[in-house]
């Protein structure tokens, strides 16, 4: 195989690999020991009881080192975004030049790709998956000629639910002479599939992963890439430089010493998944439910803006995909606690009881 890395200049914007990076105070002088005069913080103290008046580790390096271990990689693989929302858009910004370059998604796939890229300029171009919800590689590969400076595949899919074949997507890295991203924000849910394991022998493969969904922790905004250390250092210089906040930093790195709570969790949510999936399938407003390795179930309804309202008029809110492509009629439920799924369940079997059936 060709040494990708060397293709480090190709994967970038020219004028982000030219640019230098804003030099925070504390990338000067890294002790930790001193008195600190450099960054015009508050010295007496914060407004609040806990004290948060000194900037954050613009490089996390505990926490860095907490989720190498955990993950097995080295911490230069990894880079750390103030959610995945983040990563997106500065990978974006990293490899696009507005009005010019564009990217490649596969929809129906999460949102946030495509407004990223909007919101930059970049013109996006679909190669939609099958209408069974499969990558259609052959498109893709031939795609590959017009160079997309990023394919986004997301993996497990959002909304779609489903885990792709790890060969599709290798194939595709393979293939591709730029950044291949893999958003395996839902990896925790289908354990044994994730493709960190490539992240070696693949240079252009960047993985991202995310603090939102197992681990529980969405309020804190902590999104992971996984990718070749020069990736990482390019998005590193791009950066704002205290994206991750200190509480973000100190929890998370608490929370990495609990992954045994976040495999429980994780068990119960698929638990509650089989079990919703039979309890659904008896409801006469559900025509069909896609298989799922997430945290949340794909239906197909008789009518998904009406079964959508007269949710929210019972205070139950889902998410209507009915725009989506190949989505027609049907809702995203996430998996909630048992409670809230009971009320989910007992309000579609009083919907199916009112409507006309
Ligand atoms: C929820 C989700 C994320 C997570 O985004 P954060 O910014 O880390 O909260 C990323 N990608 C997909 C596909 C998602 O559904």
């Amino acid at each position: 195989m060709i040494n990708k890395s060397i293709a480090l200049d190709n994967w970038f914007s020219p004028h982000i690999l030219a640019l230098k990076p804003y030099s925070s105070a504390r990338d000067e002088y890294s002790g930790s020991e001193g008195v600190f005069l450099d960054a015009n913080e508050n010295a007496l103290g914060s407004a609040t009881k806990e004290l948060y008046n000194r900037y954050p580790d613009p490089h996390q390096k505990s926490l860095k080192q907490k989720i190498a271990r955990v993950k097995g990689v080295q911490p230069e693989q990894i880079f750390l975004g103030n959610g995945s929302d983040e990563i997106i858009d500065l990978l974006i910004r990293a490899t696009c030049v507005p009005a010019e370059s564009h990217i490649l998604t596969m929809p129906p796939t999460y949102g946030m790709y495509s407004v990223s890229a909007s919101v930059s300029n970049i013109e996006v171009v679909p190669v939609p998956l099958t209408p069974d919800f499969e990558i259609d590689r052959e498109s893709v590969l031939e795609k590959l000629a017009s160079k997309p400076r990023l394919i986004f595949i997301c993996n497990p899919n959002n909304p779609t639910g489903n885990l792709f074949s790890a060969n599709s997507i290798l194939k595709i890295v393979a293939a591709s002479t730029n950044l291949v991203v893999v958003d395996e924000a839902y990896m925790d849910f289908a354990p044994g599939a994730s493709m960190l394991k490539y992240l070696e022998e693949y240079p252009n493969l960047l993985i991202m992963q995310t603090f939102s969904k197992a681990w529980g922790m969405a309020g804190l905004r902590l999104g992971m890439a996984f990718a070749h250390p020069s990736v990482v250092g390019v998005l590193n210089k791009i950066k704002p430089p205290y994206n991750v906040n200190l509480l973000t930093q100190k929890l998370a790195t608490e929370a990495m010493d609990n992954s045994d709570a976040v495999e429980h969790m994780v068990s119960a949510i698929i638990e509650e998944r089989s079990r919703m999936t039979e309890l659904l399938k008896k409801n006469p407003l559900v025509e069909k439910i896609y298989s799922s390795d997430t945290n949340f179930l794909l239906i197909k309804t008789i009518d998904a803006p009406g079964i959508y309202q007269a949710l929210v008029d019972k205070q139950i809110i889902v998410r209507s995909r009915h725009k989506d492509l190949y989505c027609e009629n049907c809702l995203r439920i996430t998996i909630g606690s048992s409670q809230e799924n009971r009320f989910l369940l007992e309000a579609m079997e009083e919907i199916a009881l009112q409507s006309a059936f």
